[in-house]
């Protein structure tokens, strides 16, 4: 099963992406996470992509699609993975089905509301160890600043900061979101409410991911 995470900056697809990952045993690419790996590295690639980053823009379709062509391509990914992060443009969707040769099963956009994103990304902390995103306070039994999963020191993204994340999310609206249409007219397209603690997005997530998997099963028998 192919899954794409189609939310705005904010909205949960890297926790959810993860929380996917463990259930339904798919393989998480998150471009996001493999350029920041690259701009900590300072790789040549990293290089090129860490003004944009910085800048809340994308980076170009030349780098993104190459690392994603890359990914995809590998044997752990043949039967499936969870896209967090990409496609964000109608090119890069375009891009996608050249690259895999088939289309997703599911595309899933998680919808939470513009006031809530800027609350969210503006006190979230990440742990660049393991990358599990926390909010402001540390989880309960966490040592202040430190990451409740495996104990590095949590940092604030470079791009959360309230001018890059208004661009962000301008940046969501311009040339991301005509994915939603791009994708409801190929039926894979569902919303999923972003709004709750991550465990009750993962709930609807789950429904809407065991439906089609029993509908696959269904199809498959008649
Ligand atoms: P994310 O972690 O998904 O919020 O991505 C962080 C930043 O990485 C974005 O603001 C972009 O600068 C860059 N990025 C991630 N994925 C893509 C993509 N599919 N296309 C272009 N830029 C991307």
């Amino acid at each position: 099963m192919r899954v794409i995470l189609l939310g705005p900056p904010g909205s949960g697809k890297g926790t959810q992406a993860c929380l996917i990952e463990e259930k339904f045993r798919l393989p998480r690419i998150s471009t996001g996470d493999i350029l920041r790996e690259a701009v900590r590295r300072e790789t040549p690639l990293g290089r090129r992509a860490e003004d944009m980053m910085k800048r809340g823009l994308l980076v170009s379709d030349d780098i993104v699609v190459g690392l994603v062509e890359e990914a995809v391509q590998r044997e752990e990914h043949r039967h499936g993975y969870v896209l967090d992060g990409f496609p964000r443009t109608v090119a890069q969707a375009e891009s996608l089905l050249r690259i895999d040769g088939r289309r997703p099963e599911r595309v899933l956009d998680i919808q939470v509301g513009a006031e809530d994103l800027v609350d969210r990304l503006s006190r979230r902390h990440v742990c660049p160890g393991c990358r599990a995103v926390f909010g402001p306070a540390s989880p309960p039994g966490a040592e202040e600043g430190r990451c409740a999963a495996c104990g590095g020191a949590l940092e604030i993204r470079a791009d959360d900061k309230p001018e890059v994340i208004r661009e962000r999310l301008r940046v969501f609206e311009a040339q991301t979101a005509p994915l939603r249409e791009y994708y409801r007219s190929r039926s894979v397209y569902r919303t999923v409410p972003g709004t709750g603690r991550p465990e009750e997005v993962f709930g609807r997530i789950v429904g809407q991911l065991e439906a089609f998997l029993s509908g696959a099963t269904e199809e498959r028998r008649s």
